[in-house]
């Protein structure tokens, strides 16, 4: 992923970082993994379809825990 060897240590950290902010800011559906997430499930709570699968009829389950999905919300991330 980086070429630890040809960077700085400092220059390395910072990157990391900041791929780290991205990551928890913004992230993929977990069944396409192409769209951002913007469908949080109930009763769980994961916030981890996009929009057009969670429409989709495996959606009755939740894709990360598997617990039965009774309502769906809209969620925006800003
Ligand atoms: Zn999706
Ligand atoms: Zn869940």
């Amino acid at each position: 992923m980086f070429i630890f060897l040809a960077k700085r240590a400092d220059e390395v950290r910072e990157k990391l970082l900041s791929e780290n902010r991205a990551l928890k800011a913004q992230s993929k559906c977990l069944r396409c993994r192409r769209h951002d997430v913007c469908i949080a499930f109930l009763p769980c709570g994961h916030l981890v379809s996009c929009e057009g699968c969670s429409t989709d009829p495996s959606a009755r389950k939740c894709f990360s825990c598997d617990a039965a999905v009774k309502a769906r919300i809209k969620a925006f991330i800003s």
